[in-house]
């Protein structure tokens, strides 16, 4: 289906509460997602447009529904905050002085990426791979353990100067608020309930990409305008979640790269780029080829007998994307799995929780077979189908041979 893109900017005109765990088995403080799903997004926008349109009867709603939100049609991406990024998880930085270089140089001692680093371990054991390479005044090795660095991140203002530099991105403001539990039969106050929520503060803004069917466009900017408000997250009916639509352009990438400018190479130079310096330190032989996928988003995968999997084998990947791949093997992968919950409005009931695998989720593959332009396309159709299960819901998004992967060295 022939799609167009839109990056959407959405700013809080509430506080917004985007999930009702609370942050331990018997607390009673809930804390907020640091970003929007993408499925808030779509039934809110559902919502609007059925207001737009009242005369339609129940029926075809639920006809157009089906049809256009479901399986094939729009597809609605994370809204992450604006101008920032999330690094691979094989992103690490000093665990006594983390963070990336700055100009007070001796402060932190800078973030790097794993992956090649960990693969080549797997090979031969070279503990330095596992230390801060920082070298102090006096020519000194820091050699402090290394941990993952999972700060969002965000270009340096004059990276065009110096480069692809990047500094942390400025934090979402939170705020505290509180609300007692009212007995239904005393109509006072339940004793022992008192519950928090840490929620997004108001004037923050986000971003994020929908994808929308080209013969639907009409509608889409009809209801996704700058005077447009969406409603989404908990407490609603308390006035929460109240987010307005402040921009609204076509764009080519599914990815927002403001945060992350390295993202906006081409796949052949990220492909060449990452032949050239795998041979350079050994991962590959000159006549082999490796590359990277990288998770965008959370992802779920799942093989024919209804497994959960982590690992992005062969077979699982043709499955998915319907392509034949010329023969390669997973080498090295760095997974985190989470618990995906979720509630369908429509029926008031939980949705059966689901593993996923998170945002930031990699994995290195090598083959003996094929050529560099073969693999070029093929990837670059893999790059444009999210794979895996419910990418409809923004599940599945996927980066290959992510720039930050060949970042060996501290920056
Ligand atoms: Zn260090």
């Amino acid at each position: 289906m022939d799609k167009t893109y839109y990056l959407i900017t959405l700013e809080t005109a509430s506080p917004l509460v985007l999930s009702n765990r609370p942050s331990s088995g018997d607390s009673s403080v809930f804390h907020s997602l640091e970003y929007i799903p993408g499925a808030s997004i779509r039934g809110a926008f559902i919502q609007l447009m059925k207001q737009l349109d009242k005369y339609q009867d129940e029926v075809a709603v639920t006809k157009e529904v089906k049809d256009l939100f479901v399986e094939e049609g729009y597809r609605f991406g994370n809204f992450h905050p604006a101008n920032s990024s999330l690094l691979p998880l094989t992103a690490v930085s000093c665990k006594q002085f983390p963070g990336f270089v700055s100009e007070d140089f001796e402060k932190n001692h800078g973030v790097r990426d794993s992956l090649l680093d960990n693969y080549l371990n797997t090979k031969e054991y070279n503990s330095a791979s596992f230390e801060c390479n920082h070298e102090t005044e006096g020519g000194k090795v820091c050699q402090s353990p290394l941990l993952p660095y999972d700060r969002p991140i965000t270009a340096l203002e004059d990276y065009q100067l110096e480069g692809f530099l990047y500094q942390d991105a400025r934090l979402v403001n939170k705020l505290q608020t509180g609300h007692i539990a009212i007995d239904p039969i005393t109509q006072t106050n339940k004793k022992g309930h008192i519950f928090f929520e840490n929620t997004i503060d108001i004037e923050e803004i986000f971003e994020g990409i929908i994808e929308v069917p080209r013969e639907h466009k009409a509608v889409f900017e009809n209801v996704m305008n700058i005077n447009a408000t969406l409603r989404v997250g908990s407490k609603r009916t308390s006035g929460f979640g109240m987010l307005n639509v402040t921009n609204c352009q076509e764009v080519n990438e599914r990815i927002p790269t403001e945060g992350n400018p390295s993202l906006n190479k081409s796949l052949e130079e990220r492909w060449k780029d990452f032949q050239s310096l795998c041979r350079e330190k050994n991962v590959i032989k000159q006549d082999e080829f490796a590359f990277s996928i990288t998770c965008m988003s959370d992802a779920i995968l799942k093989d024919n007998w209804f497994r959960y999997r982590t690992d992005l084998t062969k077979d699982l990947l043709e499955n998915y994307t319907n392509l034949t791949i010329p023969d390669f093997t997973l080498e090295y992968s760095q997974v985190s799995t989470k618990q995906i919950s979720g509630w369908n409005q429509m029926w008031k009931t939980a949705l059966d929780d689901e593993v996923g695998i998170k945002v930031g989720s990699s994995y290195l593959f090598k083959s003996k077979e094929g050529s560099d332009e073969e693999w070029i396309d093929l990837l670059g159709k893999i790059e444009n189908m999210p794979i895996g299960e419910r990418t409809y819901d923004g599940f599945g998004t996927v980066f290959v041979c992510h720039p930050f992967h060949l970042q060996m060295e501290e920056v």
